[in-house]
């Protein structure tokens, strides 16, 4: 999986939280890190992120959030079955 189709899953995370329906946009996204990256979202205004694919666990190997780390496992098993 690459670094858009983890934003993108990031993103949709916080969607499904907010419980908002899709209508979708291209945005910026700020993360604490300091990464900055567009992707699509139900949201019209720039976002803020804990996590992104720059500084995600996945990615860094630091278990920084274990939810958010086990979504992105099964979604990555998804991916790799589609793919
Ligand atoms: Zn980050």
């Amino acid at each position: 999986m690459d670094n858009r189709a983890l934003s993108r899953f990031l993103a949709q995370v916080l969607i499904m939280k907010a419980g908002i329906h899709p209508e979708y946009n291209e945005i910026a996204v700020t993360c604490s890190c300091g990464n900055v990256f567009n992707t699509r979202s139900t949201m019209k205004k720039a976002l803020h992120v804990e996590v992104c694919s720059a500084c995600h666990p996945f990615y860094t190997g630091k278990q920084k959030i274990v939810d958010t780390a086990g979504r992105v496992e099964k979604f990555r098993q998804k991916y790799a079955l589609k793919k």
